[in-house]
């Protein structure tokens, strides 16, 4: 079993100067390592059906990765010594970030879909990093030691279970202070599966909505505490103090701190309550079911604000891993029809946005959110949950196509008459 605690920890003057030349140091390694990936993409890419106009004709260079990055960072640590009081982790750890970004930009995962283009990192945009490997002992009362920055205070708000052991710490600095996250593991606590299959006593379906939180399937709702339209009053003021500050002063960077830690404020009180609710289900329930939103979709329409302000996105990770501790499972449905149809009888009861109470002809009368509740609960139970281990999509995974743009990755990767044979071989396998 893994988990993640963060603590808050109390730096002296000399080990927040050496903190902060760190991730100084790491963002310009970082930026210098997006660097030559891009710049190897542009000097070797070549569209399937196109003459190579915009590129070099010299022989394709070696592709940077992971590995060669890594070996580089010897002659780093050469022409740049500041480099050397950096512990080594940490800078291969600045390495394999890049290397992760990249790859999520470039290749698509199970689903398809591939995450945006990695950016160069502005001066203090670079905020964390992590030491991939820690002493099991490193804590030694309200204090903590980290290699190559010493015993640094903390405060020591919640006790390490016993049984697990410290595997990585990630160092990060937020707008209200420095912040550590270790990640603990006990290999004894096996993972929870659930043995049996949800029916109408162990399941719940829950209605997310804007109106109320959420609403279960006995009507019990749960009011939405809309943290950010509550603080909006407060961000404009401080907001507005901030436009009136010269550029480049230090009055500016004392206002720039004091709107992000209000909005770090909004985002934790978000979390604690997200949190809070969380525990509440899994305590109900062993099978949770919800709706399966797009939540990307939402949050780009009218309702955008409010849609962000719930935040269900998170709030569905975090009831997913609580649930799963708990020897749970959190079973998403398909979410069409789910307001319009009768929860009794089946039949379409049309209704717009407007309209919050569901009248069906077969006599049920109940408000709308709680309609979609027991509808949800129904899905839920005769999707059931899949055997544990076997993954449904595996199979179709294999069978499918390469996407044109993964093909065309794979060519830019070759050499020039591989490249023709390539589109060929592509032009009969499309027909
Ligand atoms: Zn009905």
């Amino acid at each position: 079993m893994i988990i993640t605690y963060q603590y808050k920890l109390r730096p002296n003057k000399v080990q927040v100067a050496k903190m902060q030349a760190w991730l100084e140091l790491l963002r310009r390694h970082y930026n210098y390592c997006l660097g030559q990936r891009f710049d190897w993409w542009e000097h070797n890419r070549c569209d399937v059906n196109a003459c190579p106009l915009t590129c070099s004709v010299t022989p394709l260079a070696d592709r940077p990765n992971y590995y060669s990055q890594q070996n580089q960072l010897l002659e780093t640590k050469a022409l740049f010594p500041e480099y050397k009081n950096i512990h080594s982790q940490v800078l291969q750890n600045c390495v394999k970030r890049v290397d992760l970004a990249f790859s999520r930009f470039v290749n698509p995962d199970a689903t398809g879909k591939r995450f945006g283009k990695p950016r160069f990192k502005g001066r203090g945009r670079y905020r964390s990093f992590t030491f991939t490997q820690i002493k099991a002992d490193c804590i030694d009362g309200n204090k903590i030691k980290l290699p190559k920055i010493g015993e640094v205070k903390f405060i020591y708000h919640r006790q390490i279970p016993t049984g697990f052991a410290c595997k990585t710490a990630t160092i990060s600095l937020k707008a209200d202070g420095w912040y550590i996250a270790l990640v603990l593991e006990d290999k004894s606590v096996p993972v929870f599966t659930p043995d049996e299959s949800p029916n109408e006593e162990n399941t719940i379906g829950i209605d997310l909505g804007l109106i109320d939180f959420l609403v279960d399937d006995s009507g019990n709702s749960e009011p939405i505490p809309q943290h950010y339209r509550k603080a909006e009053k407060k961000l404009a003021k401080l907001q507005k103090k901030l436009s009136s500050k010269k550029r480049g002063s230090k009055r500016r960077a004392n206002a720039v701190q004091k709107v992000a830690k209000h909005h770090k404020k909004v985002g934790d009180k978000r979390k604690h309550f997200h949190h809070s609710v969380a525990n509440k289900l899994v305590r109900k329930a062993k099978f949770i079911g919800c709706e399966n939103l797009n939540i990307k979709g939402l949050a780009k329409s009218r309702l955008a604000k409010s849609v962000n302000d719930a935040g269900w996105a998170s709030f569905i990770s975090i009831l997913k891993l609580k649930a799963a501790n708990a020897g749970g499972l959190v079973i998403e449905v398909d979410p069409r029809g789910t307001s319009q149809h009768c929860s009794n009888c089946n039949a379409k009861v049309a209704k717009t946005l407007a309209d919050r109470w569901h009248s069906c002809s077969c006599g049920l009368e109940l408000s709308r959110d709680h309609n979609s509740a027991i509808l949800i609960k129904k899905r839920a139970i005769a999707e059931g949950h899949p055997v544990i281990g076997s993954k449904p999509n595996a199979q179709s995974r294999e069978t499918e196509k390469p996407p044109l743009y993964r093909l065309r990755y794979l060519v830019g990767s070759m050499s020039r008459i591989e490249k023709v044979f390539r589109v060929d071989e592509y032009d009969q396998q499309v027909g």
